[in-house]
């Protein structure tokens, strides 16, 4: 018997051989230049930071390059599996406005290369491995769980590597015949690579980002194909994947460094040219003194769901990976404010080798720069669809009058310097609230500062009704807090304040302070002309009335 029968054996169904498919998926029609890269989640439900982190590299060099962005499902863990998890993946990609132009959603292919999951690609790697059995390079393997675990247990305690290779790689020794004949009798089997690699031996590659990488040559004879559904492991089915659609870079975690002899191993056991390789770093956090890895289980800003559903703007959380993704990118941003991120050039050797710290205090700031350059309408807009989804309070109460709320929105907005005080939009209700009287009167508690004397206060409030209230124009209006302070006591002037405090009961800040917090409850608002302004002079005082009366 020869390696062939033996691979029809294993195969004895498939419809169409290795050439087929090489054939089926030609060359793409694009120039050297022009490079092709892919978004190849794992659905298990989660979408982690540094795995979007990869998906905007991988996006930004095909638009860089005029090339080709897919997405691919990699599905072959069943166990890990989780249900909505494409879905999800496609809608955290599309509320980013990072559109693959190659992708598959149920039935509907977009895109010559597919399918795009790997399910359903099944005949297709079968075909790849029958080649590599009839080659000689790969093989099945008998060995149970526990001859496996045993041997391990063998090698760790003797010191040894661990692993299937060399002498321990039992399977290797099983002749054609007598694997016929073990399959025939419904031994069950995985398939494995034959690995020519020697341990001993340096393996040198380039990385695009960490540079020349040496590594031990692999000698593993990995497992290619698991035994249960038959599915190939992910290591095979990257191999097939990329070769088939033609990924030029493979942009991934770091964490797949050590695997990159074995895969290019893989490609080379095919003669296939491999595609090269990004490894990003992984990403950190500050915490204490000391920077980690952001953590699945310790850290919500590690999940990408945590920042939709607090409502940063896609473009906020983008531009703040864009800073650590390349180190010039803000020198870039900042000579180039107009210019979208998918403007700047990306350079791999310009990327953090060693581990990229991410930073919620910059996201922040980035953030509030972004908003605060946004009309009244696009933020109503913006801040209306998210309430839509997560905040049913903010929903209802923008729904009651769309106009006053784009009013308070528009509170110090239109100046030289915008107001910066929301990052995301579940912060917008704890800043407006007491915009809106029933809240006012249902919410918050008075809590003053260096004015606290209640008959003071209320000295102050009627005074100021009785002979100083005027928003006609916002420097009469303060204009008219300061004669007020000169009647009561107040210095209206700070420099004099300063030169002799003992001489005043307080100054112009302290009597504003009184009139704000009696105002809004809050001591610290955006500007209070404004706010007096559009709050109209009857509930202006209905606020002080009220406070009067009930004190
Ligand atoms: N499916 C792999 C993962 O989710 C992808 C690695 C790669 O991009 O090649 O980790």
């Amino acid at each position: 018997m020869t390696r062939t029968d033996l691979a029809n054996i294993i195969f004895p169904n498939l419809e169409h051989d290795i050439d087929y498919y090489n054939a089926k998926y030609p060359k793409r029609n694009l120039t050297d230049e022009q490079y092709v890269t892919r978004f190849a989640p794992s659905p298990t439900g989660y979408m982690h930071i540094g795995n979007f982190f990869s998906a905007l590299v991988d996006y930004i060099i095909a638009h860089n390059t005029n090339g080709i962005f897919y997405l691919r499902n990699e599905d072959t863990d069943k166990a890990r599996e989780v249900s909505d998890a494409v879905e999800k993946i496609m809608n955290t990609l599309n509320y980013y406005h990072i559109k693959p132009q190659e992708y598959q959603a149920g039935d509907v292919i977009v895109g010559e290369y597919g399918p795009y999951i790997q399910s359903e690609r099944k005949e297709i790697y079968h075909a790849f491995i029958k080649y590599l059995i009839e080659i000689g390079r790969a093989y099945p393997c008998f060995c149970t769980k526990d001859e496996l675990d045993e041997k391990r247990l063998h090698q760790e305690k003797a010191k040894l590597r661990t692993g299937y290779y060399g002498g321990f790689a039992k399977c290797r020794q099983v002749d054609v015949d007598e694997a016929i004949e073990r399959i025939k009798k419904g031994e069950p089997y995985v398939i494995r690579f034959r690995s020519k690699g020697i341990h001993e031996k340096k393996f040198i590659f380039d990385d695009l980002v960490k540079g020349k990488i040496e590594l031990p040559e692999n000698d593993q004879d990995i497992v290619i194909m698991k035994s249960d559904n038959l599915l190939p492991t992910y290591h095979f089915a990257h191999l097939v994947d990329d070769h088939l659609m033609h990924t030029t870079h493979v942009v991934r975690g770091e964490e797949w460094l050590s695997s990159v002899p074995v895969h290019i191993e893989l490609f080379e056991a095919f003669g296939y040219e491999p595609p090269k390789y990004i490894h990003v770093p992984l990403i950190m956090k500050q915490d204490g003194d000391k920077k980690r890895k952001i953590s699945k289980r310790k850290d919500p800003e590690a999940s990408m769901s945590y920042y939709e559903e607090l409502g940063y703007p896609p473009l906020a959380v983008i531009e703040s990976l864009m800073t650590i993704i390349n180190s010039d990118y803000e020198e870039w941003h900042t000579a180039n404010p107009d210019k979208n991120f998918l403007d700047f050039t990306f350079r791999p050797d310009k990327m953090s080798p060693s581990g990229a710290l991410y930073d919620l205090e910059k996201l922040n700031n980035i953030s509030k720069d972004i908003i605060s350059k946004m009309t009244k309408e696009k933020l109503y807009e913006l801040s209306y669809n998210w309430a839509k989804k997560y905040s049913d309070s903010l929903k209802t109460l923008i729904e009651r009058d769309k106009e006053y709320y784009m009013d308070i929105l528009n509170i110090e907005r239109v100046q030289d310097k915008p107001r910066k005080d929301i990052a995301y939009y579940s912060q917008i209700e704890n800043l407006i609230w007491y915009m809106y009287d029933d809240l006012f009167t249902n919410n918050g508690s008075y809590s003053f500062k260096n004015i606290n004397n209640i008959n003071e206060i209320k000295l102050i409030l009627n005074t100021y009704m009785d002979k100083y209230f005027d928003i006609s124009n916002k420097d009469v209006w303060f204009q008219k807090i300061k004669d007020m302070c000169d009647e009561l006591g107040y210095a209206s002037n700070m420099k004099e304040y300063k030169k002799n405090p003992e001489l005043f009961k307080g100054n112009v800040a302290d009597v504003s302070t009184v009139l704000r917090i009696c105002l809004t409850k809050e001591s610290m608002t955006p500007d209070m002309y404004e706010i007096m302004h559009l709050l109209g002079k009857e509930r202006v005082f209905n606020r002080y009335l009220d406070f009067i009366k009930g004190n």
